[in-house]
């Protein structure tokens, strides 16, 4: 993983840079800008499967689901195909990670730009799971 490019992540998922877009940009174009870099910061892969996904075929999933409290932050987003959308479902991300433990160690290699809290706990229910396995 190269230093610049986690520079140019930092740059365009901030905060500012998307509230300077909101005034004058439509709302569908607005999601369309957040899933662009979601997807770019998630090397144009599923988090969950490691996959390589197109654009249009990827899904926006939210770590933390809206039902269970998340929010829509850049944080609590990343992209994944549409099975692992549908495979996590509503499941919070502790729960998933201990039943598929792959996507738990794909998700840390690969979302870059979710919370630190959101990246610990994945690694936190991989060891879990491997600790129940031996
Ligand atoms: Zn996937």
């Amino acid at each position: 993983m190269s230093h610049r490019n986690v520079y140019r992540i930092t740059l365009a998922r901030s905060p500012r840079g998307l509230a300077r877009h909101r005034r004058r940009v439509p709302a569908q174009f607005q999601k369309r800008h957040v899933k662009r870099a979601t997807f770019r910061d998630c090397g144009r892969r599923c988090v969950y499967c490691g996959a390589f996904v197109g654009f249009d075929d990827a899904t926006l999933d939210h770590v933390v689901p809206l039902s269970r409290g998340g929010d829509h932050s850049p944080g609590n987003l990343v992209a994944a195909c549409s099975a692992c959308n549908q495979l996590k479902g509503s499941q919070l991300p502790l729960d998933f990670f201990i039943r598929h433990p792959w996507a738990g160690a794909n998700f840390m290699r690969y979302a870059r730009a979710v919370h630190r809290g959101l990246k610990r706990g994945a690694r936190r229910a991989v060891s879990l799971h491997f600790a129940q396995a031996a």
